[in-house]
């Protein structure tokens, strides 16, 4: 399927979008492109402990240090903009050290996806306060565990790479064929939508018939 957005393509990619994109394209694609947001039953969770965290009630200041909850970031050389859940801050006046911390409703994934949202988070808070944020924290709720992720140089190329990517795809206007991935549509909330079992297969006899 085609749709022209070379007209409409955004200034800024939202930042939870990239999540999206590095989970599956076409996942993107059907939930930014044409706003088809499947609701399922655990990303209603996922949606309501999210407000929970933005909650006015949850911020939370003590001696050592401050977190600050929902923190409005955007880089204008990513062209990436959203929301980062809690960003700790400790140190001195003179140096301070920023923590990202992303809530996510599920349990610690074996993909990427969260990862690369949450270092594009860090290299938006780099670029507004010009402070090193050399690691962030993802908090799962399923299983109430923090994962520790160091945004090193392969993670940093990975995120702008999506960047890229997402531009990139927004700009061809043409919807991405599914992946095959047994694992990932199992869990994918568009699967529904997306139709991949029989999207591909359609698209195999297509290609057949074009031989
Ligand atoms: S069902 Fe699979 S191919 Fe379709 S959007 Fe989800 S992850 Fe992608």
């Amino acid at each position: 399927m085609t749709q022209n957005m070379g007209d409409t393509l955004p200034d800024y990619l939202p930042l939870s979008f990239l999540n999206q994109l590095s989970y599956c394209p076409r996942r993107f694609w059907l939930m930014y492109a044409q706003s088809e947001i499947e609701i399922n039953a655990p990303m209603l969770e996922g949606t309501i402990r999210h407000q929970r965290a933005h909650d006015p009630g949850s911020q939370r200041l003590d001696d050592q240090g401050r977190a600050l909850r929902s923190v409005h970031v955007w880089s204008d050389v990513l062209r990436v903009a959203g929301i980062a859940d809690f960003v700790e801050i400790t140190g001195t006046q003179t140096e301070l050290h920023l923590l990202p911390v992303e809530h996510k409703h599920g349990r610690m994934g074996k993909w990427l996806n969260d990862h690369i949202q949450l270092c594009a988070q860090a290299m938006c808070l780099e670029e507004r306060t010009g402070i090193a944020v050399p690691v962030g924290e993802i908090f799962y709720w399923s299983n109430r565990r923090r994962e520790q992720v160091t945004f090193d140089d392969a993670l940093r190329q990975r995120t702008q790479d999506a960047i890229q990517y997402a531009f990139a795809l927004l700009a061809m206007g043409q919807t991405p064929a599914p992946i095959e991935h047994k694992a990932k549509c199992r869990d994918c909330s568009m699967e529904p939508i997306c139709l991949p079992d029989e999207t591909l297969a359609l698209l195999r006899d297509e290609a057949v018939e074009g031989n």
